[in-house]
């Protein structure tokens, strides 16, 4: 039935120079992924794989690019899913979608050759909130229950290779079996950017624009505190457009003054205290 919507493959390449502002989680990455990488020596060593890392932070922080940078960076196939489409009425269909979302990233490996699957889920806590909390919560532990089997179920002998990485912003919900050791034992944490980051951010979001000469990224940065990635990213599209209405042949410092007020008055903007 709906099957085929779950879950997606994807084959664009992103970088962790990609991702910008967020250093520390890219090195936290960065040093688990090298970890999973030496699977000679963790089976050597008896070691237990590392299965699942955890992404939290709030809404367009870049939680998604950072996965795909990490599956980039281990030469693995990139398999994704919301936790959102796996909660069904129907009993047993959420648990039954888990189970073909890991087969589909093993056959995916294979298919394109690869040692490693790394698997995404996106609004973790949908799946993986609290168990027997909800009206329907028969339907959710199952589909939870599952998705511990098939973590528990990775193995370092496997011939592909598994990983798990998930992300949510509310991970107060998460049931606490999917935190114990085997399972997403590692957590990084995806902030809203500093200033510094916020310009890194707009610097890769207006690298491939016209920028007119009067427009300072440093004091954009400056006058977007607040702003997520995902909010950055708009910006930089909000003030191409305004310039293309113009038919400007750059883009000026009004027309990202002019966004800087529509990106605030279109997202629900999170304005903490500047950092
Ligand atoms: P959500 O929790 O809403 O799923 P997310 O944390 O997964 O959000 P992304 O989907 O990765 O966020 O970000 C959305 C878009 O915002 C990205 O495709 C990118 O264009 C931009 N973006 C977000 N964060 C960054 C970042 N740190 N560096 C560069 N671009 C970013």
């Amino acid at each position: 039935r709906t099957f085929n919507k779950v879950p997606s493959e994807s084959q664009v390449q992103v970088s962790f120079c990609d991702v910008g502002g967020q250093a520390t989680a890219i090195a936290e990455l960065r040093e688990a992924l090298d970890f999973i990488k030496d699977r000679q020596e963790i089976r050597r060593l008896g070691i237990r794989p590392l299965k699942g890392i955890l992404l939290t932070g709030p809404p367009g922080t870049g939680k998604t690019l950072l996965a795909r940078a990490a599956a980039n960076y281990t030469d693995a196939v990139f398999i994704s899913a919301s936790g959102s489409e796996f909660i069904e009425m129907y009993a047993g269909v959420g648990a039954q979608r888990v189970r073909k979302l890991f087969k589909t990233a093993r056959e995916a490996a294979q298919k394109h050759k690869k040692n490693y699957a790394l698997v995404f889920i996106d609004e973790i806590d949908v799946l993986g909130g609290k168990r027997g909390r909800t009206s329907s919560h028969l339907e959710y532990d199952q589909t939870l229950n599952q998705l511990l089997v098939e973590m528990d179920g990775i193995d370092v002998d496997d011939e592909v290779q598994l990983l798990v990485v998930a992300a949510t912003n509310r991970s107060d919900m998460l049931d606490p079996a999917l935190l114990r050791p085997g399972r997403f034992d590692r957590q990084v944490r995806v902030d809203l950017p500093d200033k510094e980051g916020r310009l890194e951010i707009l610097r890769l979001h207006t690298r491939n624009k016209p920028l007119a000469g009067d427009v300072s990224l440093p004091e954009l940065a400056q006058d977007t505190f607040g702003f997520s990635g995902a909010h950055l990213e708009s910006l930089a599209n909000e003030a191409a457009i305004l310039a293309m209405r113009e038919a400007a042949k750059e883009i000026t410092r009004s027309h990202f003054q002019e966004a800087i007020d529509k990106v605030i008055m279109g997202g629900k903007l999170d304005r903490r205290p500047s950092v």
